[in-house]
């Protein structure tokens, strides 16, 4: 493509693009296409001859825009959000065009140093000293899987340079709790230490770790001769938006020598308002933290960030250098491809970097404050009516629910029945999106609030849709 062309068809794109975040509203949140439909729509081979592209624009409209999900729609309620402010799309447009890969610092120095600054920048938002450094990766599940590597790399005097975790006299062990993400087995059973050294901790009423439960197991371990590696706290769980004691964990994690991952993914957005500090205190204590800029912020999918606060043990775990990749200014400056898994890195700092200047900090936390208002109404209509039930506290913007009639209070079968029915009949619907889930057994409806389009009307009629449905269902 020549750039006149891309100019031509890229002026329709941003069009279309805006013409579309303009018109979300009217479209059903979840897909409603059939799988293989979309398949089926698409020629079986490819094109052998070129030019074809700007005849086939109007398939954006008739046969990808119904096979997706709108996750900045203001009806979005399930997982948790992944907003992609538009700020942050023109960010994306720019990495893209520039094509810029920032392995090494020489392989494009504004790559590495622009990453350096906005995160450097987001650190200072978000109240963290500067003990941190951050880098970015692509998502928490990639962090974390990295925090785990370093604290098997800790806890062994770097196995990995002799014969691995397979010539170690001693298990190396990780804790987390029973609503931890599924990240963190996943990145336990990558690193090694396998399903018979991850103990899954059990959570209190409030679905947060219980401490105590977590000492006797690290006692346990200890006395066996197992080798306590790695804790992964959790401020903000998938499940409920749960907040583990951080502030004890550290304790115990400091008296052990223990590796403190913190997996704030969802809720460390919600630290650019310092009122909501109280929820990760004891962060300062963390070998490594990480959060996703791309849930809730507004930086779109990819971008987590991922702050550790030994730089030094990380390149050590993570760096192999071949010598075709040594530059002269190793020692100068930082390599990426050094800080993480992967050798190539796209350049994602642009999105966070124009995000950052077109809503300032103050901006985003304004959002944060109103989505968890928002959260607060909700809770409060649950609170009051009697045939409903809250599951969970409501720290962040997360409210756990589920309809409760007298007629089936003691009969959990038809309950979760009931429950899934609505959840199902609202999703189908196409005004609202949420997520039926189950929690210790029960059968509950999260609504997770948090798409930058929704306001306070979308959250009145969700909870409206919510009683109707409970209703007739
Ligand atoms: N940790 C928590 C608490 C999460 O809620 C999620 C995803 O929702 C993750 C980790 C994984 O995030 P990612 O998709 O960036 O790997």
């Amino acid at each position: 493509m020549t750039p006149d062309e891309f100019r031509r068809l890229g002026h329709r794109l941003i069009d279309w693009i805006a013409d579309y975040r303009e018109r979300i509203e009217a479209l059903p949140v979840m897909s409603r296409v059939q799988p293989g439909e979309i398949r089926a729509a698409l020629p079986k081979e490819p094109p052998h001859t070129g030019g074809g592209l700007e005849a086939a624009l109007p398939s954006l409209d008739y046969t990808i825009v119904p096979g997706i999900t709108h996750w900045n729609h203001p009806g979005f309620f399930a997982y948790f959000p992944s907003n992609f402010d538009l700020s942050a799309v023109l960010g994306d447009l720019v990495a893209s065009g520039l094509g810029a890969q920032g392995m090494s610092w020489q392989t494009s120095p504004a790559a590495t140093e622009l990453e350096e600054v906005v995160m450097d920048w987001l650190r200072q938002a978000l109240g963290l000293s500067s003990a941190f450094t951050g880098v970015i990766h692509d998502t928490a599940s990639t962090a974390t899987l990295c925090a785990l590597l370093c604290a098997r790399e800790r806890a062994s005097s770097h196995s990995q340079q002799r014969g691995g975790l397979q010539d170690e006299p001693q298990a190396l062990v990780v804790y987390a709790s029973d609503q931890a993400h599924s990240s963190i087995e996943k990145g336990a059973l990558l690193a090694g230490y396998g399903r018979a050294n991850l103990r899954r901790i059990e959570t209190d009423e409030n679905h947060a770790l219980r401490l105590d439960l977590l000492r006797r197991a690290v006692e346990e371990d200890l006395a066996a001769g197992r080798k306590p590696a790695a804790i992964v706290a959790t401020i903000g769980t998938t499940p409920t938006t749960a907040i583990d004691p951080l502030a004890q964990i550290a304790k115990l994690a400091a008296r052990h020598g223990i590796w403190l991952h913190v997996d704030a993914a969802m809720a460390g957005t919600a630290m650019l308002c310092s009122e909501n500090r109280w929820m990760w205190e004891g962060v300062e204590q963390a070998d490594s933290l990480v959060l996703n800029p791309h849930k809730w912020m507004g930086t779109g999918f990819d971008l987590s960030a991922y702050y550790v606060r030994d730089v030094e043990h990380l390149i050590r775990v993570m760096s192999t250098n071949p010598s075709y990749l040594l530059t002269a200014q190793d020692g100068l400056v930082s390599n990426f491809r050094d800080w993480g898994l992967p050798l190539g890195r796209r350049m994602r700092s642009l999105r966070l970097w124009f995000l950052l200047l077109d809503q300032g900090i103050d901006g985003l936390a304004a959002r944060v404050r109103r989505d968890m208002e928002e959260a607060r109404w909700l809770k409060d209509q649950v609170d009051a009516a009697s045939d409903w039930e809250r599951l969970a506290p409501v720290p962040l913007q997360t409210v756990c629910l589920r309809h409760l009639p007298a007629a089936l209070r003691n009969d959990e079968a038809a309950l979760k029945q009931h429950n899934l029915a609505i959840a199902t009949r609202i999703n189908e619907g196409g005004h609202f999106y949420l997520t039926p889930a189950m929690l210790k057994g029960r059968q509950i409806i999260r609504v997770s609030i948090g798409s930058a389009l929704t306001e306070q009307r979308h959250v009145e009629a969700l909870w409206q849709e919510l009683v109707v449905q409970a209703r007739s269902t």
